[in-house]
Formats: C-alpha cells, structure tokens, sequence
C-alpha cells in the first residue's frame, strides 16, 4: 500500500477513465457452477462480492525486491479469487478495475463500489515497508530496493466507515482463515513511531485500523483492505509469485466470505402467498 491511498494527497490526475466489472454472467458454464446444495444460511447467488484490485498500469503501487510492480500481483490474485468465489456459487462476484493515477481513482472506486452496491468490498493489495528499513542489492544487473525485515499479510478496515463493526467481522473471518492455513500477519504496521504506528484492533489475527483510507471510508457497504503479503521481502515476494500461495489465499478470501455471508445476509424478502380459495366451503389447495 503507499501513500496515495490516503485522502487528502495532491489530486495528480484526473485521468480516471473506466470500471471494468468482469461478471460472473462473462464465465462459461463450467466455472458457474453452483455450489452443493447446503443447509447453511447464505444464499450466494444473490450474495455480491466486489474485489477491488489495488492500483492502476499507469500508477502501479509499490515495486518489489525484484522489480516487479504491486498491480500484477493484485490483479492475479483477484482473478483467482473470483474465480474460486464462482466456483462456490458466488455468482455475482465482480473485479473494480480503474485506470489513471492519484485521488482521483480513489474517488472513482469509491463512486462505483457504491453504485454496484455489493454486500462485501475486499480491496486487495501486496505490501512494502518504510524507508527507514530499505537497503539495496543487485538483481538481474540491476540495483534495487528490499527489506527483509518484515514478512506477512494484514488486513485493514476504518472506523469511518458505515459498516465499520462488519468491516471488522469480515476481516477477523478472512484473518483466522489466514492463521488457519498457518500464515502469520506482519506486526509492521504496529512499530513504534509516533506519526506512522497503525492501532491494532486484533493482536491475534493482524486486523488495523487505518480510518483515511478511501476505498474504506468513503463506501457505504462493508470494506476490507488486504495486505497479502510483503512484496519487498525478497523471500516472501518469491512465495507470493507461486500458483499454490495464490491459491491458499484464495480460498481463505472465499472460505471468509461464506462465513460471513451465513451470519449478515440480509433474510429474503417474504414470499407472496395467494389467498386461499375455497370451494363449497372447503379448501382447495
Ligand atoms: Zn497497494
């Protein structure tokens, strides 16, 4: 995540152009599949999920220990996230793609996650770390930057968000599926300094506040972001790049998603019911 996530930066560019939602509806049928049948409570055909991919090709986040941009990384994970959603029965899951640079596609995720209206935003990035532990070497002829340092994932929600209580639930959801699957949160955000230390709503399962953010504060549904990893470790960034990691955190993003869809989908609207005719006095039906 860097810096231009957070409100109130120089508006650099205004040159947001589009959302691309990339439906369920644009799968084949094989990857549409419903789930089996459950006795569970979550109706996820009706259930929208809405996968917010971090950054844009024109402004793409953090660069990692060996040279690659945060937006790839964002975007293959999305993917397969969505794609393991569908997989489950949650038909209605959607990509945000925006492009262009600065507040304004901030502004412009924020606008359209209200439109789309889902019933969960999970903003997902890939992670650095502060200049303060940046050193550098040599990789492929050419210097860069890297940090060993820290390791791991978080998960952010802010208190300025409407459904902050369910903001936290989801993330405490997606947190203990991550712990389950045996990954640790990076306690980086937590360092003591004064103007940068993040508070840390869970120590268990790596939950923060962080209030400013605009794709957390400015969407009227429940929002979490996602740290999947420290892209500037140069170990981590190689075990975040394999298909088997993509694949853990995918399915802890969807195993999340099922729990909290059984305890906050909203029950269906009642069903109209005929009166019952009746003839020569008894019931027909
Ligand atoms: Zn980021």
């Amino acid at each position: 995540m860097r810096r231009q996530l957070l409100a109130g930066l120089q508006v650099v560019c205004m040159t947001v152009f589009l959302t691309v939602c990339a439906h369920a509806e644009d799968k084949t049928p094989s990857e549409t599949q419903t789930a089996p049948a459950t006795d569970d409570t979550c109706r996820r055909a009706s259930f929208k999920v809405l996968l917010d991919v971090g950054h844009t090709p024109d402004d793409p986040g953090a660069i990692s220990a060996h040279g690659n941009p945060e937006y790839g990384y964002n975007l293959s994970l999305a993917n397969l996230a969505m794609a393991q959603l569908i997989e489950a029965g949650f038909r209605q899951t959607a990509l945000l793609l925006v492009k262009g640079k600065g507040y304004g596609q901030l502004a412009q995720r924020a606008e359209i996650a209200n439109r789309v209206a889902p019933d969960l935003l999970l903003s997902i990035h890939h992670d650095s770390t502060r200049e303060r532990h940046i050193s550098r070497w040599e990789f492929a002829g050419v210097e860069r930057n890297y940090s060993d340092k820290f390791s791991g994932h978080s998960l952010f929600v802010s208190i300025k968000n409407k459904f902050y209580k369910r903001s936290v639930d989801f993330a405490k959801l997606l947190g203990r599926e991550l712990a389950t699957a045996g990954l640790q949160y990076t306690p980086q955000h937590a360092e003591d300094i004064p103007t940068a230390r993040l508070p840390l709503i869970d120590a268990e399962l790596g939950v923060y506040r962080y209030d400013n953010l605009v794709v957390l504060k400015d969407v009227r549904v429940p929002a979490v972001l996602f740290e999947a990893g420290l892209i500037i470790n140069r170990k981590e960034e190689l075990v975040l790049n394999t298909p088997e990691r993509r694949a853990l955190l995918a399915k802890a993003i969807t195993n999340a998603a099922l729990d909290y869809c059984k305890a906050h989908q909203a029950p269906p609207a009642p069903r109209f019911r005929p009166a019952v005719a009746k003839r020569n006095g008894k019931r027909s039906g």
